[in-house]
């Protein structure tokens, strides 16, 4: 492997050059790039951690408008808060955003700070999302290393090592890299070039600007790195969920501890289906643990499958009919009694917006 320091200093020029003019054609126009303020960067690169440019937009842009500063962040309900944020997933994205708003008002008067050790200090904060926000708002000669960015090094340098266990090399890349002179259209290039020309699937070398530096792109390998980790198969969970109704026609909802996956979103209750149990058995039973209730377990409503990062779930949505007992908020921060109607009021994980979505029908 190609080790940073072995490129010679006319080498990182032309690699720097022929970048940036690469960029200044193809660059893509986004909406955060419109500004350097560094709050509406901030929640650009937060969104984009997980989650692909076009999802991205939309979002951002109602983010945007319904919480224009940080201290107008800082001051909302964390429940609008995860509202605005439903559907984008990785709700720990969002709860971070909010506290490191508050932090920033508490601590530095509402102003995002531009040095990189505070910056780190930010919940959700990490090396990179600091490099592309110091870099795009500051011009500062921060380095980045997303995904995006460790496929470009990684192919540009012929690394046959999986990138996650070469990151020290791969930050070193990114660092030396780095054209001091024009950090943010530095980093922003390699973001693009990444996004937009060497993509995971068949990568355009012949579009690439740094094709006659390319490691893989010599010895025909751009489809074969980066190295893939070898990854244990996830686990996938059974689980038992009740749509459960009262006498008034409403619908028992909960919500999820803070600490948690999720933490903080609104759900119907249920749990993890144990090894010889039936569905109905199971829902009869986490509910009297979680919310201290008997019910009667109904028809069932829907089966949803759905992937989180580390485990697959298979939700049994049945309906249920409260027998007797009041809800106690036994594992969760709090329990409530809504009409069909109000569902939509409250934020939702994505799976379960597909049972409020099979109840409206
Ligand atoms: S030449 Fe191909 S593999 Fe190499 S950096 Fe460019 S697009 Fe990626």
């Amino acid at each position: 492997m190609l080790d940073c320091q072995d490129r010679t200093a006319a080498t990182i020029t032309q690699l720097r050059q022929s970048l940036l003019q690469w960029y200044c054609i193809h660059g893509r126009s986004l909406p955060w790039r419109q500004t350097q303020d560094p709050y509406p960067i901030w929640v650009s690169e937060i969104m984009l951690q997980q989650t692909q440019v076009k999802t991205v937009i939309p979002y951002y842009e109602r983010w945007v408008a319904q919480f224009p500063t940080i201290t107008g962040l800082a001051n909302a309900d964390q429940q609008q808060v995860l509202k605005a944020w439903q559907g984008l997933g990785y709700y720990a994205r969002a709860r971070n955003l909010h506290r490191a708003a508050q932090q920033i008002v508490q601590q530095h008067n509402g102003k995002f700070p531009v040095e990189l050790a505070t910056v780190l200090t930010l919940p959700g904060i990490g090396r990179t999302t600091a490099g592309g926000i110091l870099s795009a708002a500051f011009n500062q000669p921060v380095p980045i290393l997303d995904g995006n960015v460790k496929r470009v090094l990684a192919r540009l340098d012929g690394v046959t090592t999986p990138p996650n266990k070469v990151l020290t090399t791969l930050w070193k890349t990114s660092e030396h890299l780095l054209d001091p002179d024009s950090p943010r259209d530095f980093n922003q290039a390699l973001m693009d070039l990444g996004a937009t020309v060497c993509t995971p699937k068949n990568p355009a070398c012949l579009l690439c600007p740094w094709n006659s530096h390319c490691r893989a792109y010599r010895m025909n390998m751009q489809n074969e790195l980066p190295v893939s980790e070898t990854r244990a198969p996830i686990p996938h969970k059974q689980i038992g969920v009740a749509v459960i109704w009262n006498q008034q026609g409403q619908i028992l909802i909960d919500r999820r501890r803070q600490d948690g996956l999720l933490g903080g979103l609104w759900e119907f209750p249920g749990g993890k289906i144990e090894p010889g149990e039936t569905v109905e058995a199971c829902i009869r039973r986490e509910i009297l643990e979680e919310l201290g209730i008997a019910i009667e377990v109904g028809e069932h409503l829907i089966t949803i499958e759905h992937t989180y990062t580390h485990f697959h779930v298979t939700l049994n949505v049945h309906h249920c009919r409260h027998v007797n007992g009041e809800p106690q908020p036994i594992e969760c921060d709090e329990v409530r009694w809504v009409n069909l109607h109000e569902l939509e009021q409250f934020p939702f994980p994505k799976a379960n917006v597909r049972i409020i979505e099979a109840l409206q029908k």
